[in-house]
């Protein structure tokens, strides 16, 4: 299905859809030429939200990788109820807007959904029974780095009208881009600037330069949001950042240390069950002794993965927002959280 058909505003009244693929799959520049097409070629009205994780500056407004730009609300990523404020207030607009219109809404499109707090779904759910001609169009990242369902991209996908992109692979090899088709986004860490324990690969960054052996795939077990740095629009070039996020297909893609840290995560939770006492961090160091970098895996474990760490032992959070795992975005833990002076930190 094309996007732009989806201004046939007549034809799709009161249906939810979702926009889902990986970077580079120009879901927003389709979300924005959307939202210009309904808003300057229609007689309807068509809003767009972002949230405060995707926008750096606060700008109320939303940017395409390619820079095409428009303007959006943007709403608490942790607080995604401030989004029925602001349709209430647009609803009720007396004075005209930027195209000359004013009132009903036909159309709300809402960008990066991935990093919104769990809450929105009942956001969109209130949204649906106050408002149930208006067309949803829910866009973001279908998967995060770790091949994941992101945030409540993984409820959107089921319960909405799903609509997939899919980019290439910019793995290269003797200096061309794969070029496959897939679905999948891909974390890449600065080799040089991390010395992270993953051998390095050659990439084609988005200005089709070829960074050979510079960066490396991002280990399993790195925290799942981490905004990747601003371009230098004069130098064209991504080789100086620490991170770059990009696109692999199946048979490049890698996640180092997936199985070490889901090795060490199930032995915590069978220990756990099977002693019904948490379990000592001695004891899980003397289990794991070769794996190299066991602490980082614990502390990623107790900030995003629902083990808590206390009195030197792990036990089992027993309430952790989103139990499923990688579906909805890590709440903000601040306590039980195991913190040794990290011999090696890659963020
Ligand atoms: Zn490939």
């Amino acid at each position: 299905m094309q996007i732009s058909e989806l201004s046939n505003i007549e034809f799709y009244r009161g249906q939810t859809f979702a926009i889902t693929g990986p970077v580079h799959s120009e879901k927003t520049l389709d979300s924005i030429l959307l939202n210009n097409r309904i808003n300057i070629h229609t007689p309807y009205r068509s809003l767009m939200f972002t949230n405060d994780i995707n926008s750096r500056d606060g700008k109320d407004r939303v940017a395409s990788a390619a820079g095409l730009e428009s303007g959006a609300k943007t709403v608490p990523a942790s607080n995604p109820w401030k989004i029925l404020d602001f349709i209430e207030q647009e609803q009720a607009r007396e004075t005209l807007d930027a195209h000359g219109k004013k009132g009903e809404l036909h159309v709300i499109i809402f960008d990066e959904c991935n990093f919104y707090s769990s809450d929105f779904i009942d956001v969109i759910d209130r949204i649906r029974l106050i408002y149930s001609k208006i067309i949803l169009i829910l866009t973001g990242l279908n998967y995060n780095f770790r091949r994941e369902q992101f945030g409540i991209m993984g409820w959107a996908n089921s319960n909405a009208k799903k609509i997939e992109l899919e980019s290439n692979c910019k793995v290269a090899k003797w200096g061309k881009p794969c070029g496959k088709l897939t679905q999948y986004t891909a974390r890449f860490i600065n080799f040089e600037k991390y010395k992270a324990p993953v051998k390095p690969v050659d990439l084609i960054d988005k200005y089709g330069n070829l960074l050979k052996q510079q960066f490396s795939f991002d280990m399993f077990f790195s925290p799942t949001i981490i905004v990747e740095e601003t371009d230098d629009e004069k130098k064209k070039n991504e080789e100086n950042k620490g991170r770059i996020y990009s696109v692999a297909c199946l048979e490049h893609f890698q996640l180092p240390f997936e199985k070490e840290t889901k090795d060490i995560h199930l032995f915590i939770r069978e220990e756990y069950k099977k002693t019904q006492h948490p379990v000592k961090l001695e004891t899980v160091k003397n289990e794991f002794k070769k794996t190299q970098p066991l602490d980082n895996i614990l502390t990623f474990l107790t900030s995003e993965r629902g083990v808590m760490f206390s009195e030197d032992s792990f036990s089992l959070r027993t309430f952790y927002k989103g139990v499923g795992e990688g579906h909805y975005t890590p709440a903000q833990l601040n306590n039980g959280i195991y913190m040794p002076g990290l011999e090696k930190e890659f963020v």
